[in-house]
């Protein structure tokens, strides 16, 4: 299933909330630069963790589909290799649940997100 899209409209009220979200860290920063740059970092962070969750979350699920899928990429059946392997969501919405992920080699992840229009 393809993602949800903004409508023209949704996509003004994001930017509307963005602009707001800047000018709140401006004003928290008050001209501090150094503070500028950690507040946006830590706020930019943690939305990442709403919507991808904690490494730590991650690795677990990562560690519990190697095991399901037995060290196999199911796209191309290679085995996974230990690093650069990607949880890959059969719909990106329901998040990163054992459910709605499996782990996937880099290549194919590639090739996925190519041919998701993404890459
Ligand atoms: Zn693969």
């Amino acid at each position: 299933m393809p993602n949800r899209r903004l409508t023209p409209e949704e996509i003004v009220k994001a930017r509307v909330l963005l602009d707001s979200i800047r000018a709140q860290l401006e004003e928290l920063s008050a001209g501090d630069p150094d503070l500028l740059f950690a507040y946006r970092r830590k706020v930019y962070k943690e939305l990442t963790y709403d919507e991808r969750d904690k490494p730590m979350v991650r690795r677990q699920l990562k560690a519990l589909k190697r095991g399901e899928q037995k060290g196999i990429c199911p796209c191309c059946q290679n085995p996974l290799t230990e690093k650069y392997c990607v949880l890959d969501r059969f719909e990106a919405a329901k998040g990163y649940t054992p459910e709605n992920t499996r782990l996937i080699c880099q290549a194919c992840d590639v090739a996925s997100q190519v041919s998701k229009g993404y890459a």
